[in-house]
């Protein structure tokens, strides 16, 4: 498909972090919306009062910036169907649901809550459908004054026609659903407030959004949808029904549903891990799509090049943190040195560094830099693999110690030192030599050698490239924690 007049929409409800199901509906929308030509709408969902909060709007919005989408129309940004927030629509509403009901497409439900659920027992035990009745489908006039003498409250409920309906799925093909699945549903809440059911289809109709794109989760939502958008129709409200595309549930751990609350769902937790957003994108894409068999690595730009709605995969995707770390690894590599240098800036100081400012060196950093983008699968892995820098002594990591600091140790660094003392110091191949010898004249291969010599130095038994990382730190420091682990040894 390649025309200008595609118009999809993002449009979650400010209630807490975002999670990644979230964003890869926002990234499929987007990248579709990119890949047509189309244009992007960004609206906010917060009709409900109770949970939605001023504090989540803004995370929302700051989580796309970050992951670099760009909307077209939404907030802060404005467009012809402003305003973007539901919350500042309500006359619109109020407006549609009383033209419904004057059209009779909706009506007053006066059901009490212990009623329905009373009819509703009694369906479910007669093995009858359990949904609503349409009890209140044809109240009299004076019924109603009957109600409201009572003191009844009403609610506003949609008149579902009698008839199955049929679309054609974007992502999962034909689907059906016939009456009795599909009962009369609430659109206004008692108080008057409106609820989701006739907002977000009022607003993609109002929109003129083309295309549906959302969570499973939302699927059984559509087919009220459409007879809602039917009934928009008749009154000259909408221009005509969206397609839609429901995209595949996404499963955790132990094949259950990934939930909001899961920690492995929240956003702000890559975020804060040094996910790169295009590393975390091209993984996010994978749930449910892929560019070719043999391609799992890909930026953004070949994302949206190649994107098609009608190539996502019904089936659940399954969320794999250690795969969605390794591909963010790959993007760590394909940065130039320059940029990843800037990019791991927040976490060499504080909170994260727990060196001292003055401590830190950038010569020694940008000498380091190319050795760290090789091994990190996320950018906050960088502190603790060049604190050894920075701090006047490295870290104290006891089971690094005990592991390496085995009998016979305080021998072979003894030799090292004597080896690296008289090795030529402006070159790691030297430096491997001095340590390489010093094995040998203990019997020791090279990585047996070597790990009494690493954790002496940087503390740790693993870590970047160790001559390397010697010749960076220097000679003077280098011997003068050989000294130091030497004389903890003989203590
Ligand atoms: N605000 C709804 C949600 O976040 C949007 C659902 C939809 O895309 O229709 O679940
Ligand atoms: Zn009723």
């Amino acid at each position: 498909m390649a025309n200008g007049s595609v118009r999809v929409r993002f449009c979650p409800s400010p209630t807490g972090n975002p999670h990644v199901g979230l964003v890869r509906t926002a990234l499929f929308n987007w990248a579709f919306a990119r890949h047509t030509g189309g244009t992007f709408v960004f609206r906010i969902e917060d009709t409900d009062a109770a949970r939605d909060s001023e504090e989540s709007y803004e995370q929302l919005l700051d989580s796309l910036r970050w992951l670099g989408f760009t909307w077209d129309e939404g907030p802060e940004i404005g467009g012809p169907h402003a305003p973007y927030r539901q919350s500042q629509r309500m006359d619109t509403y109020k407006e549609i649901a009383g033209k419904l009901l004057e059209a009779g497409r909706a009506y007053h439900c006066y059901c009490t809550a212990s009623e329905l659920e009373e009819r509703r027992d009694a369906a479910r035990a007669a093995g009858r459908p359990s949904g609503y009745d349409g009890k209140c489908r044809e109240v009299t006039s004076e019924q109603k004054e009957r109600y409201e003498a009572e003191g009844r409250e009403s609610i506003v409920r949609f008149r579902m026609p009698d008839e199955t309906i049929t679309f054609t799925d974007l992502v999962r093909g034909e689907l059906t659903f016939t009456p009795e699945n599909v009962p009369d549903y609430g659109i206004v809440r008692a108080n008057g407030a409106p609820l989701y059911t006739l907002v977000n289809p009022v607003d993609d109709a109002l929109m003129e959004i083309t295309h549906v794109l959302r969570g499973e989760d939302l699927l059984s939502s559509t087919p009220r949808q459409i007879a809602l958008y039917k009934a928009l129709m008749e009154l000259g409200i909408a221009k005509s029904v969206p397609q839609f595309g429901h995209l595949p549930y996404v499963m955790g751990e132990g094949n259950k549903k990934l939930s909001k609350r899961d920690p492995q769902s929240s956003l702000n937790l890559y975020r804060e891990r040094g996910f790169l957003p295009e590393g975390l994108l091209n993984y996010l894409s994978l749930l449910g799509w892929s560019l070719s068999a043999d391609k799992d690595i890909f930026t953004i730009e070949e994302m949206v090049a190649a994107f098609d709605i009608a190539d996502v995969n019904p089936n659940p995707a399954r969320f794999d943190l250690k795969k969605c770390e390794a591909i963010n690894a790959d993007h760590i590599r394909m940065l130039d040195v320059k940029e990843f240098t800037e990019r791991c800036a927040p976490w060499l100081k504080a909170p994260f560094a727990p060196w001292a400012p003055e401590d830190f060196d950038e010569t020694k950093w940008e000498a380091i830099a190319p050795h760290a983008q090789t091994r990190l699968r996320v950018l906050s892995e960088i502190t603790e693999n060049v604190d050894f820098l920075f701090l006047p002594e490295p870290v104290e990591d006891e089971a690094s110690w005990t592991k390496a600091m085995k009998e016979g140790s305080d021998a072979l660094l003894r030799t090292a030192r004597e080896k690296l003392e008289s090795a030529d110091w402006t070159s790691p191949e030297s430096l491997k030599e001095a340590v390489l010898a010093a094995g040998e004249t203990h019997g020791l291969k090279l990585g047996k050698a070597q790990a009494p010599v690493r954790v002496a130095v940087t503390g740790r038994t693993v870590g970047l490239p160790l001559f390397e990382s010697l010749e960076i730190l220097g000679k003077e420091k280098t011997l003068a924690r050989i000294d130091a682990a030497l004389a903890k040894l003989a203590a």
